[in-house]
């Protein structure tokens, strides 16, 4: 399959670190004279700008975080003036206010570059009718895969997120074969596919599915690829950083290459903030190292991960980032205990009989915290099992739960389409003990 960029994505890995390094000198100087942030966070941290003399010195900087981004909303960290800014995103907000992200015309040239580099590492080709089915407008899902498939050649459509009976007539209509959209919205159209009785394989001509902007497992996977009759890759961004185009799998679908002659990506410890060996999970640090609007050094995500700096079979020598396992903000703690939605759809879809569509909560009843899942039975079992065989399927669930998380878990089955879908981030998981302290 072939590579965008061989020049920077199969760069022999020393050149590559010597090219990150002058890319992080660079960013030093730049945003230490634009940045009064910057220049401010640095002095406090007693660092200067040229005194970097190899990457490992990145760890003595400091980080930024969301909430320096949320305190200097909307352009104090910006390393130009507003003027020249030719693009304005947000976040999704997700986690609270949304930040604004800002772009010069040079910052949109590189994003396509980049998110080209993903949709080709996905098997995507200028041959392929590409439906963007992610939200177009500030978030940066929708207007930044647009870009990178376009520059591709792709007949890109840009169907934005939502309507979906009119996502299928355009699918059947114009062929599409790469669907772009959240694992999310993927389950919503299957749903609709089989409500209408159609066969992907017959009926549509779908080749791939790029998704991205949330958690999603390897189960979940197979599940959309069987599901699609596609191939499903995986491909991670954030606004802060760019959007989409920091990373993205190609065909051996063994971790997301990062675009490491833009990004250096450290996992470190979030508890104490020390970088953790290649291969180690932790949190995902992201610094940019050819951004102009909003250049960032070590943001810290909340999102957690592990790095794998092995040869990759497909010729790109860039580093792997696996796949997100949780954002911190979406962990729970029930009973001293750490209980992520991957976990428990890794467990929910290695049981025959259900759908990928559920929903994690927690809530406390006499001082006692209590985690109750809700999932969906597939079409053809919710009529088909009677109650012994419900509480058989119950039984074996919680046992499930039990032994991988500790935690006795109630569970409730529902029918299918009992919970509510997304057009895109889907929300699994609601912390009523947050909610009542409100
Ligand atoms: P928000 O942080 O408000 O959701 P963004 O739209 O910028 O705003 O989303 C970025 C976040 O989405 C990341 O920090 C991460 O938590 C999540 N995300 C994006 N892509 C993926 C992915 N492929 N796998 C898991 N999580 C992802
Ligand atoms: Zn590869």
């Amino acid at each position: 399959m072939p590579i965008w960029n061989k020049q920077k994505e199969c760069m022999p890995r020393a050149d590559l670190k010597r090219f990150q390094l002058s890319g992080l000198q660079h960013l030093l100087q730049y945003i230490y004279k634009k940045v009064p942030f910057y220049k401010k966070l640095m002095s406090r941290n007693g660092s200067k700008p040229e005194a970097v003399e190899k990457l490992a010195d990145l760890q003595h900087l400091p980080f930024t975080r969301k909430d320096d981004l949320r305190q200097n909303y909307p352009f104090n960290m910006l390393a130009v003036p507003a003027d020249k800014l030719n693009r304005i995103h947000a976040s999704s907000g997700t986690t609270g206010k949304p930040t604004i992200v800002g772009y010069t015309a040079t910052d949109l040239n590189n994003w396509r570059e980049l998110t080209a580099r993903i949709a080709a590492a996905a098997g995507v080709t200028g041959s392929d009718t590409a439906q963007v089915a992610f939200g177009y407008g500030l978030f940066t899902g929708g207007l930044g895969m647009h870009a990178g498939l376009e520059a591709l050649g792709a007949a890109v459509i840009p169907a934005s997120g939502g309507n979906s009976v009119r996502q299928l007539t355009l699918m059947q209509d114009l062929q599409t074969t790469a669907l772009v959209c959240t694992p999310s919205y993927a389950l919503h159209l299957i749903d609709l596919i089989k409500e209408n009785n159609l066969d992907p394989a017959a009926d549509l001509k779908l080749k791939y599915g790029l998704f991205g902007a949330e958690p999603w497992t390897d189960q979940m996977r197979r599940y959309i690829e069987t599901e699609l009759n596609i191939s499903a890759t995986d491909n991670y961004g954030l606004s802060e950083v760019i959007g989409p185009g920091v990373c993205g799998e190609c065909y051996v679908k063994k971790g997301m290459h990062i675009n490491e002659d833009n990004f250096i990506v450290e996992i470190i410890d979030p508890a104490t903030g020390k970088p953790l060996p290649s291969g180690r999970q932790g949190e995902v640090v992201i610094t940019t190292l050819a951004k102009q609007a909003l250049p960032l050094l070590r943001y810290r995500t909340g999102d957690i991960s592990a790095l794998d700096e092995t040869t990759c079979s497909c010729g790109r020598t860039t580093a792997r980032l696996q796949k997100i396992l949780y954002r911190c903000d979406d962990m729970l703690i029930i009973k001293g205990v750490n209980i992520y939605p991957s976990q428990i759809e890794e467990i929910l879809l290695s049981m025959p009989g259900l759908l990928p569509h559920y929903l994690i909560e927690a809530s406390r009843r006499e001082h006692t915290d209590r985690l109750t899942i809700t999932v969906e039975l597939k079409p053809k079992k919710s009529s088909a099992l009677n109650n012994s065989s419900l509480a058989a399927l119950k039984k074996q669930l919680s046992a499930q739960i039990l032994s991988i998380t500790g935690i006795k878990a109630e569970l409730k089955i529902a029918d299918t389409g009992t919970l509510q879908r997304s057009a895109g981030k889907a929300r699994h998981i609601i912390d009523h003990r947050n909610l009542n302290q409100i």
